[in-house]
């Protein structure tokens, strides 16, 4: 027997159709959020190292860099002007000075200068005359005689009050001096006292602070070569003048960060106007920070090379960047693969419930006959099929007799028995290609494919005889025979356009009941 009918030819949505249509756009989807991690992860990377985050950071502390160095100067000033007003009112040391006497002043200075060099960092002490003749260095005891021509010792002198700034010596050190005349008691001046410090702990300070590496580097031009040579011996540094091109650094540097970017031209041209920069290497990423360090005359005389390292916190950014997406990526996964399990047994169930409702539709459930919409549908096939060829087929319509009375008698449970048995035997006397139907309540409709009426006549016979010989257990110890009568028709019988094959069996149906029921009429 045929085994599906449909509800309908075309089916539009089913089950993997939708699976299809469901899991392109998902596989989409994913495809799409990969996509688009891997980009912002590159946009991100790329960002943060091209100048973006790190650049306005590091511009900021470039900055606030510059601000600490003036800021450590003139609070430094202030403290060493503080030291000097409370020397200039002891009358001892004033008196001392007077005399010139460079014995008396030393054995009166060393335990001071000492003391002021342990407590202040006081790294310079001076005595010279009115007419700047140094009388006493403290800090050099053998040094003297010379006339001290430096900006800010003149300055002290042309505007009789005390004057301070950053000075480049010429052993290639900064220091910051402070400047002042000095009185006797009776109020005529007897020369100029100053005290200086090197600036080395602002840069300590510094690099404590914001944990960088920093180094002082002057500005060749404003040295000369020899006596810088000789300053570098009498300090104890081992620096190489050569080792920089137009730099000499006031330590032996070491790192090779600094050695390699130094040493690149055209890199320190535009750098050293005080600008930032990154700098790749080994896998590592460093920013320098460049700031430049002016003397009391506005010269930029020394640049305060900065050097941060951002390997871990670059490190740190791009891991977390890659976990946030790798997890977003799982959770997005985890998500679709539960909507799409979800989905799939929504759709085996709807495909279940379809199966279901199409055999309700196409099968009978007393009889289990296919219905009348399957006949319908069959008959449509076999005409069109004749139509167009020599094929033949036919109909054959059985009435079960007097039936009626079986439900009168015996009760509708007992007519339903019946029926189901009187089913059973035409269905088993068909062969499985025919379409046998419930075609009313005990009318029942057989196509029979590529038959003639008088073979479905030998079959009717046989099933009509099998029914009348059948004796039917209805139920209750009861036992009752039936009997049908049947009418035939064939396309083959008649060819003409308005035939109708059902009507045609129908009134040889309608003759067999005529003629006494229990009987079969070909149309
Ligand atoms: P005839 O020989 O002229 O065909 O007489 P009949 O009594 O069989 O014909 P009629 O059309 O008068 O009656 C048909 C009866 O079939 C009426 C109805 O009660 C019964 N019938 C129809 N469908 C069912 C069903 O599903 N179950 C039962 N038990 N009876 C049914
Ligand atoms: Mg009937
Ligand atoms: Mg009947």
């Amino acid at each position: 027997m045929e085994n599906n009918h449909n509800l309908s030819k075309k089916k539009l949505h089913t089950p993997s159709a939708f699976r299809i249509k469901l899991i392109i756009p998902s596989v989409f989807f994913i495809v799409t959020i990969l996509f688009l991690l891997t980009i912002s992860l590159f946009y991100f990377q790329s960002n943060n190292q091209n100048n973006n985050i790190f650049e306005k950071r590091f511009t900021r502390t470039k900055s606030i860099s510059g601000d600490f160095y003036k800021y450590n100067i003139e609070s430094d000033a202030k403290a060493i002007q503080a030291i000097m007003t409370s020397l200039r009112v002891s009358k001892e040391l004033s008196s001392i000075f007077a005399t010139k006497d460079r014995k008396k002043i030393l054995e009166y200075v060393t335990p001071l200068y000492i003391e002021l060099n342990h407590d202040y960092n006081i790294t310079h002490f001076y005595f010279s005359d009115l007419n700047r003749v140094n009388i006493m260095r403290a800090h050099a005891p053998d040094r003297y005689g010379d006339t001290i021509n430096r900006v800010t010792t003149l300055n002290s002198e042309s505007n009789r009050s005390v004057a301070y700034g950053v000075e480049l010596g010429k052993l290639g050190t900064l220091t910051l001096r402070v400047v002042s005349p000095w009185y006797s008691d009776d109020g005529t001046q007897i020369g100029y006292f100053e005290l200086g410090m090197e600036i080395d702990h602002i840069i300590s300070r510094l690099e404590r602070i914001l944990d960088f590496n920093i180094e002082l580097f002057i500005h060749k031009q404003y040295l000369q070569k020899d006596t810088w040579n000789e300053g570098m011996a009498v300090l104890g540094r081992n620096i190489d003048w050569q080792q920089f091109d137009s730099l000499v650094p006031t330590k032996q540097i070491i790192n090779p960060i600094f050695r390699s970017f130094i040493n690149s031209k055209d890199e320190n041209k535009t750098f050293f106007g005080g600008s930032i920069k990154s700098y790749k290497k080994d896998g590592s990423t460093f920013w320098l920070l460049s700031v430049p360090i002016s003397d009391i005359e506005g010269r930029n005389v020394a640049n305060l090379l900065m050097l941060a390292d951002t390997t871990f916190e670059t490190d740190v950014t791009q891991k977390t960047i890659i976990t946030v997406g790798l997890i977003i990526f799982v959770l997005a996964s985890l998500l679709l693969i539960a909507f799409l399990r979800q989905i799939n047994k929504i759709i085996t169930h709807i495909a279940l419930e379809e199966s279901l409702l199409n055999k309700m539709a196409n099968k009978d459930s007393l009889t289990n006959l296919y219905t009348r919409r399957v006949f319908d549908e069959s008959l449509r096939r076999e005409i069109k099929r004749s139509e167009s060829s020599k094929y033949t087929f036919s109909i054959l319509l059985i009435d079960i007799d007097h039936f009626k009375n079986v439900n009168d008698s015996y009760g509708h449970h007992s007519g339903d028995i019946a029926l189901k048995i009187v089913s059973k035997i035409i269905l088993d006397s068909c062969r499985d290609t025919d379409i046998v139907c419930r075609y009313g309540g005990e009318e029942f409709i057989v196509i029979a494919k590529s038959r003639d009426s008088q073979e479905v006549k030998v079959i009717a016979e046989r099933i009509r005889e099998s029914i009348q010989s059948t004796t039917i257990d209805i139920g209750n110890q009861r036992l009752i025979n039936i009997t049908i009568s049947a009418g035939i028709s064939s396309c083959g019988d008649n060819k003409s356009n308005d035939f109708n094959i059902v009507a045609a069996a129908d009134r040889a149906l309608y003759r067999a009941k005529s003629a006494g029921r229990n009987c079969i009429r070909i149309a």
